[in-house]
């Protein structure tokens, strides 16, 4: 009964709250300016010089030249030496993954040596580290093994119990038997797997609506996944998913109104993802001409990951160590044709795979060592990857009405891209996380 009394308290004291909050005149969020000596606003495609951002709250208000008058009670902050861009975008990632080095174990230990807790305190240090690098949003690939982690790392971000970039997340990803890690233990062992394993249309569909229901913003699906050079000395993939399999999966995704992201190397498997309708392509290593014509005229995306596969090649004479220079190889090549065909590519890094302790910012080297411009691969990284998250003039953008996701270097990045491995600022939802560049 007195728990009833002091119930009855506590919502007429809250209620009483409440109705003082509404009656009393609305706060105005106070205002930031941010001075950009030179802006490179994600959808330009050439950078502006001395220009004034606007921000109030969590997005930017205006944007304008240099010379626009400022409020006397607005903060300012002075990056009149630096150059400015929209928060960075990575479509490819694995927070819950910690390298796969074989010296260290490999890809296993992450599943067999770590608890849920310790995975989650090292997704906590991935999330933080791509903030502070200026990567403001992630769409993460999978946890591998660590369930709906993803899921719950976002909301721990959105309620600001720790820094992050925003989520887009894709809880378990699936596979079939046959197609995912753990494996090669004694066929009597039931191993935990990286991996939601479905075998059917049916099993494909009720995975995707597992998924979906616990909070994927996207479904991940790797289509293949053992590779091997051949008696020619061709790249070979393991395909998993049949069509009808992926079509089910597709069809589900596209009913709650999300997309579905295909792992797929080449071959059989890259074939099947197609036409299974995907909405992008992950890594992509070898993709063949009538492939592209087929991306192109789908409106597919392309997320390469280049970077993974330059390191850590297994010795020259060994069969591993041949799969390892061939996947690099027809990767290079599939990459120029993809840039020659326009295809929509997106910048992503497969970071988890990479330890990360590493320069997330290291894909873009390598995609201007292949031929890609400065400002192409600023743009995979900022406006291109906002359409495909369907996010266009929010995010990856500098202008009026997109969430304040800012960032600078103190260095030109047109000419040398490396600067964006050194990033001095970031800005994110409107919040100074990081600056280095003034007091
Ligand atoms: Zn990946």
């Amino acid at each position: 009964m007195k728990k009833m009394i002091l119930c009855l308290v506590i919502s007429l004291l809250l209620g009483a709250g409440g109705l003082g909050a509404q009656t009393a005149a609305p706060s105005v969020a106070s205002l930031t300016v941010i001075r950009a000596g030179t802006l490179i606003d994600g959808a330009s495609d050439k950078p502006l010089k001395n220009q004034l951002i606007f921000v109030r709250g969590e997005h930017i208000e205006r944007v304008t030249d240099g010379s626009a008058p400022i409020p006397a009670s607005a903060k300012v902050i002075d990056l009149s030496a630096a150059t400015v861009l929209p928060g960075l975008i990575d479509s490819h990632t694995h927070i819950f993954l910690w390298g796969e080095d074989p010296a260290k174990g490999g890809y296993d230990v992450n599943i067999l040596k770590a608890g849920i807790a310790l995975r989650a305190a090292r997704a906590t240090f991935a999330t933080r580290r791509a903030l502070e690098q200026g990567f403001t949003t992630l769409r993460d690939l999978e946890t591998e093994g660590a369930g709906y982690g993803d899921v719950e790392i976002k909301q721990a971000i959105e309620e600001g119990t720790i820094p992050g970039p925003r989520l887009f997340c894709a809880t378990r990803a699936i596979s079939t038997t046959g197609g995912y890690n753990l494996e090669d233990y004694a066929p009597e062992l039931d191993m935990p797997r990286g991996a939601q394993l479905v075998d059917g249309p049916v099993e494909a569909r009720k995975a995707a609506r597992q998924q979906l229901e616990h909070g994927a913003d996207w479904i991940k699906v790797y289509m293949t996944h053992r590779s091997w050079v051949d008696k020619e000395g061709k790249l070979v993939s393991q395909p998993t998913l049949t069509v009808e399999e992926l079509k089910a999966v597709v069809d589900e995704a596209h009913g709650w109104g999300k997309k579905v992201a295909c792992h797929a190397y080449n071959g059989i498997g890259l074939q099947r993802a197609l036409d299974g309708g995907c909405d992008s392509i992950e890594h992509g290593l070898e993709i063949t001409d009538a492939q592209i014509a087929q991306m192109k005229q789908q409106g597919t995306w392309y997320c390469p990951t280049l970077e993974p596969y330059y390191g850590d090649w297994a010795p020259a004479d060994t069969a591993g160590g041949k799969r390892d220079r061939a996947r690099a190889a027809v990767h290079e090549i599939s990459f120029r044709k993809a840039m020659q065909a326009h295809l929509k590519i997106v910048f992503g890094t497969d970071m988890g795979g990479i330890p990360w302790t590493e320069p997330i910012a290291q894909e873009f080297r390598r995609m201007v060592s292949l031929g890609m411009t400065p400002m192409d691969a600023i743009q995979s990284a900022t406006v291109r990857a906002s359409e495909m998250l369907e996010m266009k003039g929010e995010i990856g953008i500098v202008a009026a009405g997109a969430y304040a996701d800012i960032v600078a270097v103190s260095g030109d990045p047109l000419k040398d891209v490396e600067e964006l491995e050194r990033v001095h600022f970031v800005m994110h939802n409107g919040a100074v996380f990081k600056n280095e560049l003034t007091k």
